[in-house]
């Protein structure tokens, strides 16, 4: 047996286990060593869903799967039932009045599940049960006798695979047992070098191979996870180096007096910039005097500034004038150019009306370029206006050096868009915006641009590290004086009307007001049936007729057209609506959290978000951002559908805290990362998910890899860790 030989060639697979392995990307024995069990289980102990005692208290590890929200037709009760499995067996759950159960946990996601056993021996249930997420590894491991040994007596511990149809922990276990038998785990080369393990005490691959699938104690289960884990973020880390090391590696523009200008800049700006946007465009202008590119991520909170760093430091490239070229060359047009991209099209316009005003005392052009037309300032015919100018004009200008600063949507980053010297390039919440498209704009120009990556999204620092890993930080972690801090509430269904009436005082006062619906996902009518929680369309409606019928109400979805015009068929279109919202024609904005980041609407004060158990507390940060954007107090309601304990702790944090990055550790803390941020998204495991719980993990693993490039840059002299690096890239770069 080979590690990269094909599973088949020693196994006979029915073509139900074919495809199950197939769709787990599990093709060779290295795959099937590298696909972890999510925990382990003694069967027949008592704490297992099988052989549950009617009375008896219980805590139980596992998942929730089947659940269904219904009515009762006699009492018209809402009732959600479903199933609860561990590996043993199952046992029937059921929860009275509390319908968002059915989507509150994802099916599969483990769980503790505690309550009281209700029923029958032969047809046991848990009514009521308390839920909690947990990651694998806060489950415990089986049941230990004395010195952490199992004793004989004891059923071994039986390790339980990521659930996939077609293939059973069973056929895992007996399979690898068959792998590590023929000693195939042991021809596998350790990517983590020698003298790493050593320092971090981490055990060899073969041993943690077999003690991460067939454990026999605890702690060896324990150390192989750790090593795992460790493992991936090795990898990452490696390819964030490596990235790091050929960024570093090229030439970019160097700005000369950049200081200076970033000075005359803020001299004509109408406040003083906050301390935290002084040290971040100290950042940056120290990277602009390097001669390589910068690349560095700008975090800041909903409305901390993030707009003045960029146009202040825009403003010292525009100022510049292209380096000396090789003799023989023309002289050239123009200056240093910078390119400004944002997430859509409504921020797009936004953004270049903000810079219209910072730079329309300079004699230089900007433009706009987006899916649905271009714009130019100033216009040849009034100075003061911008003017809409065809795709191919705009594209011959930025060529010809005679557009300094671009703004845009994705349609910059299009091959037919070539700069003369596009020498700094900002992008404005593009979390998908990888290292691959950085360079892809590098390669309009000789030199590569400086890079600026800005999010207001709250991640927490051992995410930001590990996605974000070959950018350099700088934190706006103050808010610009004088803003008027919010109010934070949380509304148990009751009192429903009195937040109502809240806003309406609000709007009395000719404020303006967000109700954010749950997004659903993935709608399956057999899972989340008729009681589903509120969706925007119905809740506009019903707010317009029996609340709010003497204002006037709007709908914002995901599914509606970006844009009005002919390529809508007339239906209102996303951009139609928010101008209406930002022109006040519209009071009330009834959306889903689609609804742009970042938009700036600074007369709506209030916000109320319904379920707001099911967002992340992160993302409920966010939204509750969209109403401070002035100084008038704004206010915030949280609608919960429950009043179950474990929602309700979570929620309470945001009425104590407003630091968002704050929120995003304890989001962490509570929910762990996998639920948060899509692990599919990041292509990193459920165990490197594990991983980002622990800072000292992560910032071993960052050592240790930039440790490691630094040395040998190809690492030529490390294969074992290129392999691994590869086989993470790939996901990695699935973008
Ligand atoms: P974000 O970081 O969310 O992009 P913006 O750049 O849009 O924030 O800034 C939010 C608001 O704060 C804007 O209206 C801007 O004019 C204002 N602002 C930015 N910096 C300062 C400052 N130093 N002092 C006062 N107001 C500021
Ligand atoms: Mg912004």
């Amino acid at each position: 047996m080979q590690p990269d030989d094909a599973i088949e060639k020693y196994f006979r697979l029915m073509p139900a286990q074919k495809s199950a392995l197939k769709r787990l990307g599990i093709l060779t024995l290295r795959d099937l060593l590298y696909h972890f069990p999510v925990r382990y289980e003694v069967a027949g102990s008592e704490t297992n869903a099988r052989a549950l005692i009617p009375g008896a208290k219980v805590v139980l590890y596992g998942a929730l799967s089947g659940l269904k929200a219904k009515k009762l037709w006699k009492s018209k009760r809402n009732i959600t039932e479903g199933w609860f499995e561990d590996g043993t067996g199952r046992v029937k759950v059921i929860w009275f009045n509390q319908p968002y159960m059915a989507s509150y946990v994802k099916e599969g996601t483990s769980v503790r599940v505690s309550g009281t056993v209700g029923g029958s021996a032969e047809k046991p249930y848990i009514a009521n049960p308390e839920v909690e997420q947990v990651s694998a590894s806060d489950i415990p491991i089986g049941i230990f006798k004395k010195d952490d040994e199992i004793t004989t007596d004891m059923p071994a511990l039986f390790p339980v695979y990521p659930e996939s149809r077609g293939i059973t922990s069973r056929w895992f276990y007996h399979g690898l047992k068959k792998v590590f038998e023929n000693g195939a785990h042991q021809q596998l080369q350790d990517p983590i070098p020698q003298a790493v393990r050593t320092r971090l005490n981490l055990p060899t691959l073969t041993d943690s191979l077999v003690w991460i699938h067939q454990p026999e104690k605890k702690t060896h289960a324990d150390a192989a996870r750790k090593r795992f884990s460790f493992e991936e973020m090795f990898a990452i880390q490696t390819a964030r180096a490596i990235d790091r090391a050929q960024n570093d590696a090229g030439p970019s523009f160097v700005i000369e007096n950049a200081d200076t200008l970033v000075e005359r800049f803020l001299e004509t700006s109408p406040f003083p910039p906050t301390n935290a946007q002084q040290r971040a465009m100290q950042d940056i202008l120290r990277d602009f005097s390097k001669g390589h590119p910068m690349a560095r991520l700008l975090e800041g909170d909903v409305g901390s500034g993030k707009t003045l760093v960029a146009a202040a430091t825009a403003y010292a490239v525009v100022r510049s004038r292209p380096p000396n070229r090789a003799s023989g060359l023309p002289a050239q047009a123009g200056t240093l150019q910078v390119a400004y991209m944002a997430p859509t099209e409504i921020l797009a316009q936004q953004h270049f009306e903000s810079f219209i005003s910072y730079f329309r005392h300079l004699p230089i052009n900007i433009a706009l370029m987006t899916g649905s037309g271009c714009k130019k300032f100033p216009s040849k015919v009034s100075p003061d206006k911008a003017t809409d100018i065809s795709r191919a004009q705009l594209l011959k200008w930025v060529a010809g050096g005679e557009i300094a600063m671009l703004v845009g949507t994705h349609a910059l980053i299009q091959k037919s868009v070539k700069f003369q010297h596009l020498a700094f390039a900002i992008v404005d919440e593009q979390h998908r915006f990888g290292t691959r498209q950085r360079r892809a704009l590098a390669q309009k120009n000789d030199a590569a641009p400086h890079f600026l990556s800005m999010t207001a999204t709250p991640i927490p620092r051992t995410l930001a590290l590990t996605m974000y890993g070959d950018l350099d930080i700088s934190v706006l972690d103050e808010l610009p004086p004088g803003r008027a801090l919010i109010t934070t509430k949380i509304v148990v269904p009751d009192k429903r009307n009195e937040a109502y009436e809240k806003i309406r005082e609000e709007l009395q006062k000719g404020r303006q007001a967000y109700v954010i619906c749950p997004r659903i996902e993935e709608p399956d009518p057999t899972k989340i049936g008729a009681l589903q929680a509120k969706s925007a369309k119905a809740e506009a409606a019903r707010l317009q007729k029996d609340v709010f019928a003497e204002y006037n109400v709007g709908l914002l979805h995901g599914a509606m057209p970006a844009r009005g015009g002919s390529a809508s068929g007339g239906k209102p279109s996303k951009d139609e609506v928010m101008k209406d919202f930002a022109d006040h024609k519209i009071d009330i904005l009834v959306a889903t959290s689609v609804v742009e980041v970042g938009i700036n609407v600074p007369n709506a004060t209030a916000i109320m978000i319904e379920g707001a158990e099911r967002f992340g507390l992160a993302q409920l940060h966010q939204l509750r951002g969209r109403v401070q954007r002035s100084s008038h107090p704004p206010i915030c309601f949280l609608l919960s559908e429950s009043s179950s304990a474990i929602p309700m702790k979570r929620l309470k944090a945001l009425e104590k805290s407003a630091d968002g990055f704050a929120l995003a550790e304890t989001d962490l803390e509570t929910r762990g990362a996998g639920d948060l941020y899509g692990r599919q998204q990041w292509g990193v495991s459920d165990l490197g998910m594990e991983a980002l719980k622990n800072p000292r993990l992560i910032r071993a693993a960052r050592e240790e890899a930039f440790a490691v490039v630094a040395q040998d840059p190809n690492l030529s002299h490390h294969p074992a860790l290129a392999q691994r690096v590869a086989n993470a890239g790939k996901e990695l770069h699935a973008e």
